[in-house]
């Protein structure tokens, strides 16, 4: 990485963060190190397993690389997010053990920053206002895997007799690529797939496509870990990023988690909410499933040992290579 201009407060970053010492040396390794990872979950219910496996994959490649871990609550979509979600969120981290750099970041107070981003982009052209309902959008064009793609209805402007609801972002033609750390070369093409998409909602939010590019870039996040239910909208993201003029991070997709019927794990499909007064197992449970192996006397140890040794421990090269595993059968 080309980032170390060495302070007497830490490192300087591209992205001109500045990042502290990290907390546990694996042998062989820098003392120094720039990178700058986060967790950010949408309180929409409580932690479940398929967050917990985000929240551990993202925070171990951090401080294992000796980087900083920050925590961000998207509640950009008010009307989705549950009251105290949020709360109860942030104390199960902390009951299982996590520690987090910095302040929380929530979406729901950067309205001001979305905002900004949004202007800039209505400024050079690159969004247009759009009559379509989601029926509408649904009804028209599919795209290759029969999501629906944006036809580009308004793209020159409303229909007669039409009202502006949507903002959408014109997509311009090509393969939107990059190198994902663990899937390797994903490429999307984003105005056959997608089409135009959604910056600012009908319903006067703003987008999470939007919302999570800028606060990465503002928060000089480096390396984005998450679940592979995600990888589909990387292409859009970095294409905002592109039209932003902003920093695009490393990229590293996790398995997603899913139940025994194939379903991804979240409120809707019934997850079970995980068990952070015992948050041994289901620390243990996480950090088999993305294939590192603490031996078998750990599941008694006390949270620090068992997270100095995931830290200690942490290889990337063990991770399943897959978009999508199953749950241990008790989450
Ligand atoms: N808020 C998203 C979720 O909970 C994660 C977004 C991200 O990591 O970029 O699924």
């Amino acid at each position: 990485m080309t980032c170390f201009t060495l302070r007497a407060s830490g490192l300087i970053c591209p992205t001109g963060g500045e990042l502290r010492y990290h907390l546990v040396m694996k042998p062989g390794m820098s003392s120094l190190s720039c990178y700058r990872g986060r967790f950010a979950p949408s309180p929409t219910g409580p932690l479940h397993f398929g967050s917990l496996v985000a929240a551990v994959g993202s925070y171990l490649d951090a401080r294992a690389a000796g980087g900083e871990w920050l925590l961000r609550m998207e509640d950009v979509d008010e009307p989705r997010s549950m009251a105290g979600a949020a709360d109860a969120i942030l104390r199960d981290l902390e009951s299982l053990g996590f520690a987090w750099d910095g302040e929380v970041a929530y979406q729901s107070r950067r309205t001001a920053h979305y905002r900004a981003a949004f202007e800039r982009l209505r400024l050079d052209g690159s969004v247009f206002a759009c009559a379509c309902t989601r029926r509408e959008v649904a009804d028209s064009t599919l795209g290759p895997d029969a999501a629906p793609r944006y036809p580009g209805t308004c793209r020159n402007g409303l229909p007669p007799g039409r009202e502006a609801r949507a903002w959408r972002l014109k997509v311009g033609p090509g393969m939107v690529c990059f190198d994902d750390a663990l899937q390797g070369r994903v490429c999307q093409d984003l105005a056959a797939e997608v089409g135009d998409f959604v910056v600012l909602r009908a319903d006067g939010y703003f987008a999470y496509q939007l919302a999570v590019v800028v606060d990465d870039a503002e928060q000089g996040v480096t390396h984005v870990v998450r679940g592979a239910d995600l990888l589909d909208s990387t292409p859009r993201q970095i294409c905002l990023q592109r039209r932003l003029d902003l920093s695009q991070p490393n990229y590293l997709h996790l398995p997603a988690v899913v139940n025994a019927a194939g379903e991804k794990l979240s409120k809707q499909t019934r997850a079970r909410p995980v068990d952070a007064i015992h948050p041994q197992a289901s620390l243990v449970a996480a950090l088999e499933f993305l294939g590192q192996l603490p031996p078998a006397d750990l599941m008694g140890a006390d949270l620090e040992d068992l997270w100095r040794w995931a830290i200690m421990h942490w290889n990337r090269s063990h991770l399943p290579r897959c978009r999508i595993a199953q749950a241990p059968a008790e989450f």
